[in-house]
């Protein structure tokens, strides 16, 4: 497929906009065709008010077709073969193993939400039927159910092409859930952004779906993204990138004369607490878990574990010259883009420059332009305190492991810390006892806290919880990732002594889809 650089929009492409978007490869510094225009005011207008004029029609679809639709976007996408490969890694300089996993992961999140879809029982539906004797005041017949919120902006993420961008997570699960969705591409892999527009676009004319289902928009200035934030047909937005992004469309959102909600996930350090008992049995084993975790995919991942506690002794000491030395074994990788590798080199000098802050293991190989060298920081808590800029995310292949001196320190560590992800604790079933009120501590602090393991490589699966408390993302009781995730895009209604006919079908006496639902306090599936 030739690329063409326009927006689409609602199926119809579209370039009324001089200033255009440049793609780079960033491993070898080359610019890549086309030249990919920039969304008007008129044409982000034009995305919102089509999404919204078909958001009625959409949202009436019978869920199988619904499911039909994702299940086709997963076909297409796979239908793009090695042309979708090639320009992703073009891109994004992400090896086509990588690629290939993504792309394998992303078609499954399709499917699962189209199972979801088919399944039903999503929509929490929960009937209290009427109790007209009641005394001494009758209860009215009460069923309430989720339904789709309206059209939903997208922002692809730079670090997942396929599985965070145009047809990832968020666009699956907004679309299961009813909604319209208009993507704003991110500007470092508009061509792959293109390619899976046209594989979600081709879906939605093969299942015949409204056209305004789906938009994908070009953009890299804040404007357009700020734009669509404020278009009033727009009714939440999620997005994956850094804090000071999120924060900016989270408040643009606030300040709307509607405000709307703004899913954003917007990473974590992720800290790591390795407690002796651990140490005395597995110091080599979990110096090699955190290292191959802290360079994975460069180590641009919103679960990389950017922070390590633990407490001082022999066995820490050991653990942490490992580290270092296995650091010094890596290759240096090529980032996503230009600004990302900046970003990282320029967080790299400011920490090497605080005292009492040392390289302990750095890749002895050198790095070409756009590469960064994975590193490892050592540093006591002492020195970890005074600067509050050691407890950033620095997005990239780096971690700091920090020597504490008692419990107490780790717990105040813990306690100071801002809304994470993740955190993980390496310990014996010993060390959890003696350690309970840090492991309560983190509780407060995360979405997922792991034991004796590592927190890159996310399940996508519906017990998964990928979210936590602000920075990490502005809304704490959402998950970006897994089955869940649907539910950031649909809110409740209630239906107050409706007649049985004028109900949705899923609240209706007739259980016609078979779905779980709460019946006067019990989990059924019968008919009422
Ligand atoms: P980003 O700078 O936050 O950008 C993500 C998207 O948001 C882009 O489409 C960008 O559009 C838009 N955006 C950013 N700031 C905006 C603003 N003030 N107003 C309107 N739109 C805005 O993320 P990135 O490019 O992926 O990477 C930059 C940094 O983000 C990384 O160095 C890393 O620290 C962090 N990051 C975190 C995660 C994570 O998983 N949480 C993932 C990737 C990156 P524009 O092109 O217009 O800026």
């Amino acid at each position: 497929m030739n690329l063409h650089g326009k927006n689409l929009i609602a199926g119809e492409l579209s370039a009324t906009n001089a200033a255009t978007i440049t793609a780079l490869n960033p491993a070898t510094g080359e610019t890549l065709p086309p030249l990919f225009h920039e969304a008007s005011d008129a044409e982000i207008d034009q995305a919102c008010r089509l999404a919204e004029r078909d958001f009625e029609k959409y949202r009436q679809q019978p869920p199988e077709r619904v499911a039909q639709f994702l299940d086709r976007i997963a076909e297409e996408i796979l239908g793009l073969g090695d042309e979708l490969l090639k320009r992703a890694n073009a891109e994004t300089a992400l090896p086509e193993p990588r690629l290939i996993g993504e792309r394998g992961r992303t078609v499954n999140q399709l499917k699962m939400f189209a199972a979801l879809v088919r399944d039903g029982s999503w929509v929490d539906a929960c009937i209290d039927r009427a109790l007209p004797e009641r005394k001494p005041m009758p209860r009215p017949d009460l069923r309430r159910i989720l339904i789709p919120l309206g059209p939903v902006v997208v922002f692809g993420a730079s670090n997942f092409p396929f599985a965070f961008s145009v047809a990832g997570g968020d666009t699956a699960s907004a679309l299961a859930a009813g909604n319209p969705v208009v993507v704003k591409a991110h500007p470092a892999h508009p061509g792959t952004s293109e390619l899976v527009a046209h594989a979600i676009q081709a879906a939605a004319v093969a299942t015949q779906m409204p056209a305004g289902v789906f938009s994908l928009i070009h953009g890299a200035s804040h404007q357009v993204g700020l734009g669509l934030v404020r278009h009033p047909a727009i009714k939440a937005v999620s997005f994956t990138g850094s804090l000071k992004g999120g924060r900016a469309l989270f408040d643009a959102a606030a300040a709307r004369p509607e405000p709307i909600p703004v899913y954003a996930e917007m990473g974590s350090t992720n800290p790591v607490f390795i407690l002796p008992g651990a140490l005395k049995q597995n110091a080599s084993v979990i110096a090699e878990g955190l290292l191959q975790s802290v360079t994975m995919g460069v180590g641009q991942f919103c679960t990389n574990p950017g922070l390590v506690f633990g407490l001082h002794d022999e066995n820490f000491a050991a653990f942490t010259a490992k580290t270092a030395q296995l650091a010094s074994g890596a290759a240096p990788g090529t980032m996503l883009y230009p600004a990302i590798s900046e970003r990282f080199n320029q967080g790299v000098q400011q920490a090497r420059s605080l005292p009492g802050v040392r390289v302990a293991g750095q890749s002895s190989g050198a790095a070409k332009a756009g590469q960064a060298q994975a590193i490892v920081f050592t540093t006591d808590a002492k020195t970890f305190f005074k600067h509050p800029a050691l407890s950033e995310e620095l997005f990239g292949p780096s971690t700091l492991i920090v020597k504490c001196s008692s419990a107490g320190e780790l717990e105040r560590i813990a306690a100071d810390m801002p809304g994470q992800l993740t955190a993980t604790i390496h310990g014996t079933e010993e060390d959890l006892a003696q350690h309970q009120r840090l492991v309560s501590i983190l509780q407060q602090k995360v979405g997922r806290l792991l034991f004796n393991g590592f927190p890159t490589g996310v399940e996508v699966c519906p017990a998964m919880h990928h979210g936590g408390p602000y920075p990490a993302t502005t809304d704490a009781h959402f998950t970006s990732i897994g089955t869940a995730a649907i539910k950031r895009f649909a809110r409740p209604i209630c239906f107050q002594n409706f007649p049985d006919a004028a109900l949705p079908r899923d609240l209706r006496n007739k259980n016609a889809r078979n779905i779980w639902r709460l019946v006067d306090g019990q989990l059924s599936r019968d008919d009422l």
